[in-house]
């Protein structure tokens, strides 16, 4: 009898996996940005040419690798983050599942360069469709410089199915401003073709979202706290007046992590309750931290769905507190209008 079955080669597994990890330019930005976050970098750059089609850099700060991890960050499943299974109920990276890179590289030229600290020179590597092209020393400053050029340049169906720049280019600057307005303590640069669009220089969280979104906005937030043992909050929520028909301006993290959830959106539309008018939504900019063994973040490989342990509590304590805010900061013409 002949078997038919056949382990995949990993050049082959790791492009099946880029096909769930990146799926447009902006996927790559978001796993290159969260890296340079967890290598704890303080000044972290982002560089693209023509909406990340032909260039995305990453440039930060971080702690570096060495020139055994910098060969190795290209594995599969290779990772620094997590050793056992049940580290992945006590995180505190973004990263945990080690195929970011891997994937990147099965479908694009990338370049590494690398320094760590303590490093007399730094690791040049060029990987390209998972085949390794070359590597050498280099002076370098500390810190990490992932270069991805030609996205998709062998799934030439994947490439075509981009959209135009200006959507592309949309969907990199929302993952930027997540990263950005999760870490208001690290300095963040956007450069696009050749012009900067955001400078970001370290700061707190209110200036921060000042500092993306423009002056205006701050006289729109009002503040909200609340600190039980389930979950700490903090954060802003718009002003009722300033509410608009798009949902543009809604930012929901939890420990530190941009994150989409249903559910607890309609938790803030509820204590908003009669101070809306009908389709308009606030802007909110909320920052939830909760044990981290009460979640689970391995639901997607994108990460921006979480499974919390008792969801109901949480939809409550962050209703009554954002319903507190409002009432607390004076939103009284609208409350009148309420009436
Ligand atoms: P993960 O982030 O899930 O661990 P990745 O494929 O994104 O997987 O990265 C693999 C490993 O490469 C990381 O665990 C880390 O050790 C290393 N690495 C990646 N990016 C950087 C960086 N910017 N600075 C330092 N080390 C990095
Ligand atoms: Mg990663």
């Amino acid at each position: 009898m002949s078997s038919i079955i056949q382990l995949l080669p990993d050049h082959v597994a790791n492009q099946i996996a880029a096909g769930e990890v990146v799926q447009r330019p902006a996927s790559v930005v978001k796993e290159l940005l969260e890296n340079a976050i967890d290598a704890k970098a303080n000044d972290v750059k982002l560089i693209v040419k023509d909406a990340g089609k032909t260039l995305i850099q990453v440039i930060d700060n971080g702690v570096g690798m060495s020139v055994t991890d910098a060969r190795l960050c290209f594995e599969r499943h290779a990772t620094s983050k997590i050793r056992l299974a049940e580290d992945l109920f006590d995180l505190s990276t973004k990263g945990f599942r080690g195929e970011a890179l891997a994937s990147i590289a099965a479908i694009a030229h990338v370049e590494l360069k690398t320094k760590q600290d303590q490093e007399e020179l730094g690791h040049h590597i060029v990987i390209e469709g998972s085949k390794f092209i070359s590597q050498d020393v280099a002076v370098l400053p500390k810190g990490t410089s992932f270069l991805v050029k030609n996205l998709f340049f062998n799934i030439p169906a994947r490439r075509n199915f981009l959209k135009s720049e200006t959507v592309e280019m949309r969907h990199i600057v929302d993952e930027f401003q997540r990263v950005a307005l999760a870490h208001p303590n690290i300095y963040f640069t956007l450069i696009h073709n050749g012009s900067e669009m955001f400078n970001l220089p370290a700061s707190n969280y209110r200036q921060r979202i000042v500092n993306l979104l423009g002056g205006k906005t701050n006289e729109k937030l009002v503040p909200v706290t609340e600190d039980t043992e389930i979950v700490k909050i903090s954060g802003f929520v718009g002003k009722p007046e300033y509410a608009k028909k798009s949902r543009g301006e809604q930012f929901f993290f939890v420990n530190d992590r941009f994150i989409k959830s249903g559910y607890l959106h309609h938790a803030i539309m509820n204590a908003y309750d009669g101070l809306l008018k009908e389709g308009n939504q606030p802007s909110y900019f909320l920052y939830l931290q909760v044990p981290p063994n009460t979640i689970d973040i391995n639901i997607h490989p994108t990460k921006t769905e979480i499974k919390f342990d008792d969801e109901q509590a949480l939809y409550a304590i962050l209703r009554s507190a954002i319903k507190h805010s409002l009432g607390q900061f004076n939103v009284a013409p609208v409350l009148d209008f309420e009436r």
